[in-house]
């Protein structure tokens, strides 16, 4: 069951025309056509008066004078009813926005919800979250300092009897990226960290290998992308050496941030 708030019609009107547009913008796609009378209809209908809001509906639509945080929330309000990915829709508990701080300089990307992000809402609340939540914590930062939010917003759907979490599909990650690219546009974070192979792929739109990727900087969208192993992967395989490539990624997004690092912090995992 959708559990969230439905919009107005105009409200789910201008957010068509809003998501076809950044859905062109993304694409190689050729720019729309109009014809004359469309366009004088157009010019008409956007000199007559904006329809009135009730008073006691909040706005889902940003004026240049809001904040980062009221601008995220009015996305959060249109992004919620999304059903764009109608057989997510028929297993999700909810749509999983997004956590954290609105003028984070530093922004974590993992690939979806799991089954306790999807209850909860929130992403990385389950023992992989809880692991991101200490990593981030020995960076000297807290889960509240930054943001963080996945490539799908829907938990991927698991086949009738079957339990755990399936990897998004490449199609599914593709149709929900303009809802990540607009989160990144109002943060504006200075770093961007992609947790995982899955990730990177949803954000770049291309298969990756992780030994080739991982530790390095890549580009999203004009800002620095940093790809790191997932925390699940860490949970999976404990060895310090493994541990160690994590630590050292985040040391790099340190550096970049221009964050003080201790040298307790730069030993973190190496060898006694
Ligand atoms: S996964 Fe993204 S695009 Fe698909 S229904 Fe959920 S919010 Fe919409």
């Amino acid at each position: 069951m959708n559990r969230n708030t439905p919009m107005n019609s105009f409200d789910q009107a201008t957010n068509l025309v809003h998501d076809a547009l950044t859905g062109l913008s993304e694409t190689a796609a050729p720019l729309p056509r109009a014809s004359r009378a469309s366009l004088e209809r157009l010019i008409t209908a956007k000199a007559a008066p904006a329809p009135s809001r009730p008073a006691n509906e909040a706005s889902t639509t940003s004026s240049a004078t809001d904040t980062k945080a009221e601008r995220l929330e009015q996305l959060r309000q249109r992004i919620l009813p999304c059903e764009k990915c109608p057989q997510l829709v028929a297993s999700r508990s909810h749509v999983v926005f997004g956590v954290g701080n609105p003028e984070a300089e530093l922004m974590f990307v993992g690939e979806a919800p799991g089954a306790d992000e999807d209850l909860q809402g929130e992403p990385f609340v389950g023992k992989a979250g809880q692991l991101l939540t200490k990593i981030i914590e020995a960076m000297g930062f807290s889960r509240s300092d930054v943001y963080i939010a996945n490539v799908l917003k829907c938990r991927p759907d698991m086949p009738a009897g079957e339990s755990g979490n399936r990897k998004p599909r490449p199609d599914e990650m593709a149709t929900c990226l303009p809802h990540l690219i607009q989160q990144i546009e109002i943060i504006q974070p200075k770093c961007i960290v992609a947790l995982g192979a899955t990730a990177m792929e949803g954000l770049l739109g291309q298969p990756v290998v992780m030994r080739e990727v991982r530790g390095r900087w890549h580009s999203f969208k004009n800002i620095p992308l940093m790809a790191t192993y997932h925390p699940a992967y860490l949970l999976r395989n404990q060895s310090l050496s493994e541990k160690r490539k994590v630590w050292e990624d985040m040391l790099q997004v340190m550096e970049k941030l221009g964050c003080p690092i201790s040298a307790k912090q730069r030993g973190y995992f190496l060898p006694k």
